[in-house]
């Protein structure tokens, strides 16, 4: 059976190329095409000599996937629905905003993690996705982009916890930062986590300077552990320890992110706690008011709330940056658009 050539682009491809009898420049040239000429088949890719060509497209496929829907919303906001080989679909988003290309991806198929307000865990958490699947989403998104028109940031921030499945993440976005690759700064490149104090660390031991984002959404243990199950067995403590560390070892500014649930975590006490919390630390403050989700009783506080929210944490010398909704008209929020395909496959269809 046919490979996927993004799972393969490191010595197993070149251990190939040698028993095709080619010489291993030939994998700086594929990966030329794949990054930079963004083919789609290998039959274009003429600098390569026909009968490799040929025996590329026997024993390799570029895309493992297909893509079977995308959506658009009118501020830019591109949002893909994939169905991976074995049937199951993940999302991945391309954000556009003045100069900036950015792009969502997810890592695992549902996630195990069991936010209560979130899509993606609804049904928990069916597979890690492999690092040619992670690859292969932001190499699609590419597509979506003029040719002269380049990735410039990633979010980890898609469907799943990228900490759960660090080992594929990390080899994705090592040909994400690479120069034989997409070349995106590893500053540029944002790994959003509910906080997993281990993996935290190992990120950190590895010395890149990835940009760090905390899924926080209480000041405090007993409202973090209803919102954030997981926290039950790991608790802020240790999280926030983790993170010092990680901003000691690579001189990174932390971001918490703080989704913002109309009556639950949204009152003038929840703000002076969580000034409290952050005093002290080299961290922006990322609040994300809720995108609510069909089926889920939580809903988005109203502005009044918001703004006083926000004016709290500001009397208190917090750093605090209210994220902009983007794509709502296209649920661009985490796992949103897998269920409603998953809930109405008689629409389906590239469109
Ligand atoms: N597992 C990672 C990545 C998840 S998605 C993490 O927990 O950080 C990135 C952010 O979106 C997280 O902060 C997550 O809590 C938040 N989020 C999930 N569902 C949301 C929704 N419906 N509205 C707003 N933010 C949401």
């Amino acid at each position: 059976m046919a490979q996927h050539i993004l799972e393969h682009l490191d010595r197993r491809l070149l251990a190939w190329l040698a028993e095709q009898g080619e010489p291993g420049f030939r994998a700086r040239q594929i990966r030329h095409w794949l990054f930079d000429r963004r083919a789609e088949s290998f039959d274009e890719m003429n600098e390569l000599p026909k009968k490799l060509r040929e025996a590329l497209a026997r024993d390799y496929v570029i895309w493992s996937g297909e893509v079977e829907r995308v959506r658009q919303a009118e501020d830019g906001t591109e949002k893909l629905l994939l169905r991976l080989e074995d049937g199951e679909r993940i999302e991945c988003v391309l954000l556009r905003d003045g100069d900036r290309r950015s792009i969502c991806i997810s890592t695992q198929v549902g996630c195990a993690m069991g936010c209560v307000f979130c899509a993606s865990g609804l049904d928990g958490v069916k597979r890690n996705l492999r690092r040619g699947e992670i690859l292969e989403q932001m190499l699609r998104l590419q597509q979506r982009l003029p040719p002269r028109e380049r990735i410039s940031h990633i979010v980890v921030m898609g469907m799943g916890e990228p900490l759960a499945n660090l080992d594929n993440l990390l080899a994705a976005l090592a040909e994400a930062t690479s120069r034989e690759g997409l070349r995106i700064s590893a500053r540029r490149i944002t790994i959003s986590t509910v906080g997993l104090p281990a993996a935290i660390d190992r990120l950190a031991a590895l010395g890149i300077p990835y940009h760090l984002a905390v899924s926080l959404h209480a000041p405090d243990n007993a409202l973090r552990s209803r919102l954030v199950p997981v926290n039950r067995k790991i608790g802020m403590e240790a999280i926030l320890a983790a993170a010092d560390r990680y901003f000691h070892r690579t001189g990174r500014k932390l971001t918490f992110e703080y989704v913002l649930l109309r009556g639950i975590n949204d009152t003038p006490n929840h703000a002076r706690k969580l000034a409290a919390l952050l005093r002290g630390r080299t961290a922006l403050l990322n609040v994300i008011p809720y995108n609510p989700v069909a089926g889920l009783p939580y809903q988005t506080p109203d502005e009044r709330t918001q703004r006083r929210f926000e004016y709290i944490l500001r009397r208190e010398g917090i750093n605090v940056y209210f994220r902009e909704r983007k794509g709502d008209a296209i649920d661009a929020a985490c796992g949103q658009l897998r269920r409603i395909s998953e809930a109405s496959h008689d629409q389906q269809g590239a469109g």
